[in-house]
């Protein structure tokens, strides 16, 4: 039986509910996007409108928050132009304009400045917190305050970062070596909370948790082995005899003893065919149960499910299959990827990596925070009314939307360019004598059609991975201790992915100490559109329009419905137990990633992000897009790229 609403809680004043977040754009869905959302925009007040003091303790829709996204799709889908009148409230000219204020951005205002130290920089943000992906949750429980990350997430590998990105985290005062110490490793496996995988009610008509990890590296999220065999562990879950059997065998499968070993010294072969084909065609993988229960075990890091992701990438990352067979010794790119030094994977602030825009912030504009270093940034007071004050040498302006970038003249010879954006309704001009888009790149082309065709089309092509980043704030995590779990995989749910939070303590902020805590549960989805034959840019299209319709209440109710599933039989009510919500939409998440999909589009001489990222007269391109790499070490490459194009 089904739960009610009331049993789930979803009658709890947890969190701001406002109309837009709900039935008004889910009426809105039936009408074209660009219209519905418009118009649901016109008849109410968006957040924009309403400036939080502070943004990152804002529950309910995040990330791409209503009020951020409304006039760029106007501007997309509907060719607006028109604007109405133009204000210029800003007197003179500033030495650059950056359009956007992510990561890209705030580093290219950085990179700016280090060279030309007395530039007056304006940085344009069209949401109401910086930091792009880069963002901040914040919870309040009783007296005290719970951290959380609404996007990127950690640094990965950074001793492989280039010079130019340690560099500018070095001037941050980020010291690599103190996450060592703010980071407990042992915090859940001393607690015997390990790994699992959820089977839920609607799917294998049980709600189950079987304590197992489906991926061999547990680098992830440090956590106790299993109890169970894995004998015992396969029979626990309630799938066919048959599924078990070949579950089994998928794990004990060694490639030189296949019959069609041969395929595993034809690496270009395997970049071409898709894991779930690897597994089906040459595995002898039969059982829909099997596939499903792989299906999206690494989408939230491909943006696509095993359907769509190339075997190679996936057994490069770990799924079954590779083990005994001879692509390791014949392929260089796998042999660098196995034996490269991989770093743990524990750099991790409270809130993610969103410290890292902070710092940026706190440098360029010294007045919005106190403090000097990477401990008391995590605990800063932003004062949001400092980022644009008239005068300051930086100024950084939210619920900005760019919508034109154009040279005084000829592209050529011009002097400056002149930028427009739209805040509050009203169509701002500001000028600058040079300035970066540090904004998605596919949207470019619609803020400054004058590009020549074939690098408008190169970066048009840049099409994001939908994502969502939830995080749960739980009064405690009593049946996670219960039920020995810190985190799981929920195969066919909307979250394919729920964990408790990173255990990191940093600064005067404290991890919780134990089961009796408040604390925050992350929980991720990767918007797939599996098996239906589309690529993986067709899905991340498809799958767009989709986040966006989605309402508030139904990724409440889905959650409440997820929680109560997996954590019931440890004591949890939903009702009770669960604080608040904030959902982190990402519709244009990671940039799109052609080294792990092998996309032939991407095979040409010139990827289309390099094509795409050329100066343009008195404009740069910088954003991860440019770099073709969904990682803050490629935000700020390609930041600094920009600006030495523009300097050069
Ligand atoms: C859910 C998620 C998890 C991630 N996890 C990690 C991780 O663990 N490690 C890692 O290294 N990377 C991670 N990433 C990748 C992340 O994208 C990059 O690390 C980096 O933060 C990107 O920064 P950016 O400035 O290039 O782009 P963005 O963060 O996208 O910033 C661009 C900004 O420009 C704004 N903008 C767009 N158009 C306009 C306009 N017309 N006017 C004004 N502003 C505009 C956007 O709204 C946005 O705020 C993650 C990404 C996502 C989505």
């Amino acid at each position: 039986m089904r739960p009610r609403d009331r049993d789930l809680g979803m009658d709890r004043p947890i969190t701001r509910r406002d109309f837009l977040q709900g039935v008004g754009v889910a009426t809105a869905a039936a009408m074209t996007p660009s219209r519905a959302l418009a118009d649901a925009v016109a008849s109410l007040e968006a957040p924009q409108r309403m400036p939080a003091s502070y943004p990152p303790a804002l529950t309910g829709l995040r990330g791409d928050h209503v009020g951020s996204f409304e006039v760029a799709h106007e501007l997309a889908f509907s060719g607006r132009r028109d604007w109405g009148a133009v204000h210029e409230p800003d007197e003179g000219i500033y030495d650059l304009v950056v359009v956007g204020g992510g990561v890209s951005g705030l580093s290219a205002a950085h990179f700016f400045r280090a060279q030309e130290p007395a530039a007056k920089v304006l940085i344009l943000e069209n949401h109401d917190d910086f930091g792009g992906h880069a963002k901040r949750n914040e919870f309040r429980s009783g007296g005290s305050t719970l951290i959380g990350y609404g996007g990127t997430q950690s640094f990965e590998n950074p001793s492989q970062y280039s010079g130019v990105t340690q560099e500018l985290l070095r001037e941050l005062g980020i010291e690599f070596e103190r996450f060592y110490s703010a980071y407990d490793r042992d915090f859940y496996a001393s607690r015997g909370l390990g790994w699992g995988v959820y089977f839920d009610r609607d799917r294998y008509g049980v709600d189950r948790v079987v304590r197992m990890r489906l991926l061999e590296e547990s680098g992830y999220l440090p956590a106790a082995p299993s109890p169970l065999s894995r004998e015992e562990a396969v029979a626990q879950m309630p799938i066919s005899e048959n599924a078990r059997r070949e579950l089994l065998q998928l794990f004990s499968l060694r490639g030189d003893r296949l019959p069609d070993h041969s395929i595993f010294r034809e690496p270009a072969y395997l970049k071409k065919i898709s894991y779930r084909d690897l597994l089906t065609k040459h595995l002898e993988v039969r059982e829909p149960e099997v596939l499903a229960l792989y299906q999206d075990v690494f989408s939230g890091y491909f943006g696509v499910g095993i359907d769509a992701t190339p075997a190679y990438s996936c057994l490069m990352y770990g799924l079954p299959g590779l083990k005994g067979t001879s692509l390791g010794r014949v392929d260089g790119l796998l042999r660098w990827w196995q034996q490269r030094s991989r770093d743990p994977y524990i750099f991790h602030f409270p809130d993610g990596l969103a410290s890292v825009a902070r710092l940026l912030v706190r440098r360029l504009i010294p007045a919005a925070a106190p403090g000097s270093n990477m401990e008391d940034i995590v605990t800063a007071p932003f004062d949001y009314a400092r980022l644009d004050t008239a005068g300051a040498s930086v100024r950084l302006r939210l619920g900005s939307t760019v919508v034109r970038v154009q040279h005084d003249g000829d592209p050529s010879t011009a002097s400056g360019v002149r930028v427009t954006y739209v805040r509050n309704d009203r169509a701002t001009r500001v000028r600058a004598r040079r300035c970066v888009m540090a904004c998605y790149n596919a949207v470019i082309p619609h803020l400054c059609p004058e590009l020549p065709a074939e690098q408008r089309e190169a970066l048009a092509s840049l099409v994001r991975v939908p994502l969502v980043y939830s995080n749960v704030q739980l009064r405690n995590w009593r049946a996670w201790q219960a039920l020995g779990i810190a985190g799981v995989h929920c195969p066919g749910r909307y979250h394919h992915h729920a964990m408790l939070d990173f255990p990191v303590s940093l600064g005067s902020y404290r991890f919780a100490q134990g089961p009796d805590d408040p604390i925050v549960v992350h929980m991720s989805a990767a918007l797939t559109r599996p098996n239906r034959g589309l690529s993986a840019r067709e899905q991340h299209r498809a799958a767009r329009y989709a986040l966006l319709e989605k309402t508030f209440e139904s990724f409440e109710r889905e959650i409440r419905t997820h929680l109560a599933g997996l954590l019931g039989a440890g004591g949890f009510d939903p009702a009770r137990d669960i604080q608040a919500i904030t959902v982190n939409r990402w519709p244009h998440g990671y940039s799109y990633d052609y080294n792990t999909l092998f996309d032939p589009d991407y095979a040409d001489d010139e990827f289309p992000h390099v094509r795409g990222r050329k100066r343009f007269g008195r404009i740069g391109i910088a954003n991860s897009d440019a770099g073709g790499l969904a990682y803050i070490d490629c935000a700020i490459d390609q930041a600094h790229r920009a600006v030495e194009d523009l300097l050069a």
